[in-house]
Parts: C-alpha cells; structure tokens; sequence
C-alpha cells in the first residue's frame, strides 16, 4: 500500500451516516470518496436482474466473469456505479437491492472479485472509504480507522427520512426491520464480516447531529494526518 497518500477506513452498520459523513470529510481535504457499498450492490443489482438465487454461491460465482463493474465520479464529484456500461448509480438504491447486497456480500467469490479495485483507489491518491470491512481487510494499514454507529432507532429514522426524500413509499418499522435483519447477516457472515478493527476508534452518533458528525470525523482526520481544511 502506498503511505505517501493518506487513507481513512470508516465502517460500521447501516444508517450510521458512513457515506454522508466520509463523502464530506473526504471534501474537506481533498481526499477521494469512495463508497463500497455501491460496490457491493452493484453486484447485487446484476444477481436480480439475471434471475439468479443470491443465495447460491456457486452460480452467483459463475455470474461474475461476465460483469465489468465501474466506479467513476460525475462533474459534481457524486460517485457513479456502471454495471456492463450502463449508469446504475439510482437503481442500486432501490431498497430491494440492499438485501440482495447483503445476500451476496456473503459469498467469498463476490468479496475476491472486488478487493483489488478498492484496493486500487487507495492507490490512486488519499481516501475516505466506507464499507463494512475497510479497516479489518480492504486497508489494513488505514492511517485512520473508525468505527461509526448510532443506536438503531436514531438510523432507523435517518434511513427513513432518505427514502421518504426520495420518494419511497415505506415505514419506521419496515426501515428498522430491513437494517436490522441486513446488519445481524452482515455481522455474522463468515467472510469478511462487519466489525470494528481493533485499532478503530468508536464513534457512537447517536446524540449528535449531522453536522456535530461531520466535525468529530473531520477532526480525527485533521489530528491523525496534521491536516488543514481544504
Ligand atoms: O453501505 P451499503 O448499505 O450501501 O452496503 C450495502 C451492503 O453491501 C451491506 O449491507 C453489506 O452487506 C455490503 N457491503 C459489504 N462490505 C462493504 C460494503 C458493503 O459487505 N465494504
């Protein structure tokens, strides 16, 4: 891994404010945001759209020498997803495919196939990369690990408030059960699965609001690396 670039490893479970908080952090100095959920879910959009049980290792492994899966960033710097060519950036959010991200997240095949380009971007400058094991396998050697959470039902209603912005039709309890059931197959999966690296550093939301966030994650990084604002 390069060390001349700096590298910030932030996961945690679903809703905690990952993405929103890494993908500000990251602007704030400049850093690229990398989001590997998106990833993960691109996959998972590929594994619905082929018909395929995303249970089944052995044809979800057989799927994957067909995908050419794409990372990019638009002119506002927002990261795009294409699967095969085509922009899936808004579908992959679909809640379905969340749990079809899950399912499929599970499978070591699905997990070798997408090391190496997470591993690539932190190659290619300084990252804030957030997913579920970006400080125990993806960035081992992250100068910043963090484990970000808040209790479920402050992530419950973040996740809530994102999808009815979005337009989705859904409740307080469905949300809860969807992130829930997705975090307990995310904790207890085998391969690669959702925890705190032991050298991270616990940071619980639950009482802060967005922007408090934002300024507690930025405020390691600035510490951590000796960092200006951008
Ligand atoms: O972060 P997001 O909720 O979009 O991730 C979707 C799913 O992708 C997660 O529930 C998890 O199963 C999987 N994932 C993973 N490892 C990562 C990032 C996401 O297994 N680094």
């Amino acid at each position: 891994m390069n060390n001349a670039y700096c590298s910030v490893a932030i996961d945690g479970p679903a809703g905690a404010g990952k993405s929103t908080i890494a993908k500000a952090a990251a602007a704030r100095f400049g850093f690229i945001y990398v989001d590997t959920g998106a990833i993960y879910r691109t996959v998972g959009l590929a594994v619905q759209r082929a018909g395929i049980d995303q249970t089944d290792g052995k044809a979800v492994a057989a799927l994957l020498p067909e995908l050419s899966i794409r990372l990019d960033y638009g002119p506002d710097g927002t990261q795009r997803m294409y699967l095969n060519g085509e922009d899936v950036s808004v579908e992959i959010r679909q809640p379905e495919i969340s749990m079809y991200a899950s399912a499929v997240s599970a499978i070591p095949a699905v997990r070798d196939f997408l090391l190496e380009m997470q591993r690539d971007m932190a190659k290619t400058g300084s990252v804030v990369m957030d997913g579920r094991d970006i400080g125990t396998v993806v960035l081992p050697d992250a100068g910043l690990k963090i484990f970000l959470t808040a209790s479920a039902e402050a992530r419950a209603k973040r996740r809530l408030a994102e999808l009815l912005q979005k337009g989705e039709n859904c409740t307080l309890q469905q949300v809860m059960d969807n992130m829930l059931r997705r975090d307990t197959q995310d904790a207890n999966r085998a391969a690669a699965p959702l925890r705190a690296a032991e050298d991270a550093i616990l940071a619980d939301t639950t009482d802060f609001t967005l922007e408090e966030s934002i300024e507690y994650i930025c405020g390691l990084i600035r510490e951590r690396f000796g960092l200006e604002d951008r």
